[in-house]
């Protein structure tokens, strides 16, 4: 049996104060706590433990201090890499399993990654790109081809030299990733690219070279 840190760290105080003291920590049906590992561009990134449920906007603003060097606010990425992204107006949730998946997000390993305004969003799209390209297995079609391709066509609109199909070529191919493969890495990578596309479309659509 595989267990992670965070899990085994909570052994010893349930077992010391019952499961009840732990679960009452969150709300009803996500109980406990959750460690939120917060980075980017905050005044204090870190690893705070919070209930669950905590406000999305008290982890940045209270707990990391909020932005830093007065930026602005301009997206979320609320539970790691394979989370969809959120935009700044979607920070007043709960941070627990269902009110994630309510706004097509997830919990995930709770690693808060905090963009701001000035930050390009095809950065963000390029760093999510190369990481499943690379990290990809090969094993089955739908993710080996699709995230390479991808990776192909974000460093193409990088480089300047974009096509104008380019986006929903990228949607095209990450549709046709999700639900289709061996193991969970494919919807892992699939489901950012394409929250990224749909929510940030018209700042991606600004580095076409027609634009
Ligand atoms: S979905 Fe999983 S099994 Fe299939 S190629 Fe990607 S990493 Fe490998």
């Amino acid at each position: 049996m595989i267990n992670n840190v965070e899990t085994l760290s909570n052994i010893p105080f349930i077992v010391m104060n019952g499961a009840d003291w732990f679960l009452k920590k969150g709300l009803p049906k996500d109980g406990g706590t959750r460690i939120f590992g917060v980075s980017g561009m905050v005044k204090r990134p870190g690893i705070y433990e919070l209930p669950l449920g905590t406000k999305l906007r008290t982890i940045i603003f209270d707990h990391a201090g909020g932005m830093k060097d007065g930026k602005q606010l301009k997206a979320v990425i609320p539970g790691g890499m394979s989370a969809p992204i959120l935009t700044a107006d979607e920070i007043d949730l709960p941070m627990d399993f269902d009110s994630l998946a309510g706004v097509g997000s997830m919990l995930g390993s709770a690693a808060v990654i905090v963009i701001d305004r000035e930050t390009s969003i095809l950065d963000v799209l390029s760093a999510v790109s190369k990481f499943y390209s690379h990290e990809s297995c090969g094993q089955c079609t739908p993710c080996r081809i699709g995230t390479s391709w991808i990776n192909k066509i974000v460093k193409r609109l990088a480089r300047g030299e974009g096509e104008e199909d380019d986006i929903d070529a990228i949607i095209r191919l990450a549709s046709n990733i999700k639900g289709k493969t061996l193991c969970p890495l494919g919807d892992a990578a699939a489901l950012p690219i394409l929250s990224i596309c749909q929510k940030f479309r018209r700042e991606l659509e600004g580095y076409l070279p027609h634009a």
